[in-house]
């Protein structure tokens, strides 16, 4: 075949399936251009897979002029110029999407400016226009979109279940609703009305009517021209999947790796594996500094310097989580906003609002190995730390009493406890683990009480199981887990060491030597300065080698080569220096969870008050760096609706 130069239609087509690859990719363009129009309304109607979709807009309107023009390609009233594009104030620029869907379906507009009597009707077949008529209409667009794809019947086999199509629509309708908060969204899927959003006044308030979670949280943080705004769910509200991360730049909804990295990083230690966040996030930029032309559906953007975004967001974030504002709220909010789950749209102020059932509290149960053997079991301890543990703690044999409750529709908590006289005598004949210079960071010492801390509030009632530390608070009992609660004090108190300076380096006779990829090393010899700031100092012993020449002294040689392997990824990948923090942050966990008082270790009741006391002087002190809860709570009302005292 010669060469030829393709029809416009082909071209068109063809572009179409880059544009609209999927009717939500079409529903997206359509509701840009709506709110590029100005409207403070969009309704949005959508049948049969998406292969009808209406769209109804109060915006200003076109002229019947403009009308044909529209569905020309590269047609646009949004920029002029090239250098537009670093200026941009709308959604739409490039002048495809009309063009695009008109040429693979039967399109009619039809729009009225403010002051014209009428409306004008334009229909397009599949690309080519008909004549435009007068019709009776109110002021804004409505595009209606019908036979999606019938003269393109192999892209319509690609389209996926009816079902499928419509939940990626509605998905997007989700995250336009998130983009504008002020403008009012009516869905309706099939004829019937399945979301109404009314105008918000704020990010928040918006947030919190489609994730359908309240209360949420707000962040925010600037790096350099980067600034990021958060709207996020407490940690105890998660998600299976990081489908509930909605990342926006420049207002634009996005798929972005490195900012969904870091919002996962802000909620690191606070989520356990398998969970993911539940946020909202909005970086904005100087629109010089961020290419947002570098996809055909526009849902990937470039930032000049991604590692400011990253900061940026992280630190929007975090800042929030580590004063761990849910806490403070009414006592049954954090234990109901975790037994929820994932939708957490539970009215709080209504004691009877669905209450789950005890079987949801892991916690409560004995650990079913521990009943059998009678000796606590670390399953939850890597591997790698059992050797350690070996040889440095003894495991105590459990003295208990079983309390055996009444069996009702509720299965009730297994509850053994251990008296007072009983944790005495079982003190006796445990040996604390011996003092070095790391343990001596993670000894629980006395401390003095936080002035109106939330732990030290606590009033301690003895220890049950050997594992948790039982205590009351004002309506509810609250379980503290003493090894979780423990291992994150036991890491604060290493983080502040190590951001302090006062560590014991260890100088190796020969360099360490850790291989990796020529790329890595190259990352790692970049940050070697801020490298040795940690105490760990570098030099390049070969292309794909690096040698340390001197660490911590409690980082043990194997931790070390994958810490620093993991750092080197995270340099390629990303970039910056925010990878230190998380390197630090690892070390410290796997040290933490090493030198702390285990489950099955009989406390006193001094002992359990000076660790709770201690949990006040550090931040983001309600989970353990592993991400397991540090206490459950087990309200009075639950107690006595177990008992029959109320139904
Ligand atoms: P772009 O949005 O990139 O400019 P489109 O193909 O989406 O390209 O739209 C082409 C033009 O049609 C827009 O520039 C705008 O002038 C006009 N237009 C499209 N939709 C609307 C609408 N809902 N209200 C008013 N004008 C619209
Ligand atoms: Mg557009």
């Amino acid at each position: 075949m010669s060469i030829q130069v393709l029809s416009p239609e082909v071209v068109d087509q063809i572009a179409a399936g880059e544009v609209v690859e999927r009717p939500a990719h079409l529903v997206k363009e359509l509701v840009e251009n709506s709110i590029d129009a100005g409207a403070t309304r969009v309704h949005v109607e959508f049948f049969d897979g998406g292969r009808i979709v209406k769209v109804i807009d109060n915006g200003k309107g076109m002229s019947p002029e403009d009308l044909p023009k529209a569905l020309d390609r590269f047609a646009t009233s949004k920029i002029s110029k090239s250098d537009d594009l670093w200026s941009l104030k709308t959604f739409g620029f490039r002048g495809e999407a009309l063009a695009s869907i008109s040429s693979v379906s039967k399109m009619t507009l039809t729009t009225r400016r403010e002051g014209d009597e009428q409306a004008f009707q334009l229909v397009s077949l599949y690309g080519k226009k008909q004549p435009i008529d007068r019709v009776g209409g109110s002021q804004g667009t409505t595009v209606l979109m019908e036979n999606l794809f019938e003269n393109m019947p192999a892209r319509l086999k690609f389209l996926k279940s009816d079902s499928a199509e419509h939940t990626a629509i509605k998905t997007t309708l989700k995250a336009m609703a998130l983009a504008h908060h002020d403008v009012e969204f009516r869905i309706q899927e099939n004829s019937k009305l399945v979301n109404f959003w009314p105008a918000c006044k704020d990010r928040k308030e918006r947030a919190e009517q489609i994730l359908e979670i309240k209360p949420l949280f707000v962040g925010e943080a600037s790096r350099e021209y980067v600034k990021a705004y958060a709207v996020f769910a407490d940690p105890h509200n998660v998600a299976k999947t990081a489908k509930n991360i909605w990342l926006f730049a420049q207002n634009r909804w996005v798929q972005d790796r490195s900012l969904q990295a870091a919002v996962n990083e802000a909620y690191r230690s606070l989520l356990m594996h398998g969970e993911f966040p539940i946020a909202a996030v909005w970086v904005e930029t100087d629109p010089e500094y961020i290419d947002v032309n570098i996809h055909p559906t526009k849902s990937q953007v470039k930032f000049h310097d991604p590692s400011l975004a990253f900061r940026a967001v992280a630190g929007a974030l975090r800042g929030t989580l580590e004063k761990a504002p849910w806490i403070q709220q009414s006592g049954q909010l954090r234990s109901q906003a975790q037994f929820a789950g994932e939708k957490g749209a539970v009215d709080y102020s209504d004691p009877a609002a669905t209450y789950p059932s005890a079987k949801s509290l892991p916690n409560f149960a004995v650990n079913a190995a521990t009943e059998k053997s009678g000796v606590t079991t670390q399953s939850e301890m890597p591997k790698e730390n059992l050797a350690f543990q070996d040889s440095t703690f003894k495991t105590t044999q459990f003295q208990k009493k079983d309390f055996s409750f009444p069996t009702t529709s509720v299965q009730q908590p297994q509850m053994s406890y251990q008296t007072l006289a009983e944790a005495a005598e079982s003190r006796q004949n445990f040996e604390m683990p011996p003092k070095n210079d790391t343990a001596s960071a993670t000894n629980i010492e006395a401390v003095a009480p936080v002035s109106g801390g939330y732990w030290s509030s606590l009033e301690v009632l003895g220890q049950a199981n050997l594992t948790y530390i039982v205590t009351q608070h004002r309506d509810k009992m609250v379980f503290v887990d003493q090894h979780a609660a423990h291992e994150r004090v036991a890491y604060e108190k290493l983080m502040n060491a190590w951001k302090g300076g006062k560590i014991d380096i260890q100088d190796f006779l020969f360099p360490l030597a850790i291989d990796m990829s020529p790329e890595k090393v190259e990352g790692l010899l970049l940050l070697a300065k801020d490298i040795e700031r940690l105490g760990v100092f570098i030099e390049a012993l070969g292309p794909g080698t690096v040698g340390v020449k001197a660490a911590p002294l409690f980082i043990k040689e194997s931790v070390l080569g994958k810490v620093l392997d993991r750092m080197a990824t995270e340099v390629v990948d990303q970039g910056g220096s925010y990878s230190l923090e998380r390197a630090v942050g690892d070390i410290c966990a796997t040290m933490a969870c090493h030198s702390v008082v285990r489950a099955g270790q009989a406390l006193s009741i001094d002992q359990m008050k000076n660790l709770l006391r201690e949990m006040d002087h550090f931040p983001l002190s309600s989970f353990c760096p592993h991400g397991r809860p540090v206490s459950v709570e087990y309200p009075f009302y639950k107690l006595e609706k177990d008992f029959g005292r109320i139904v």
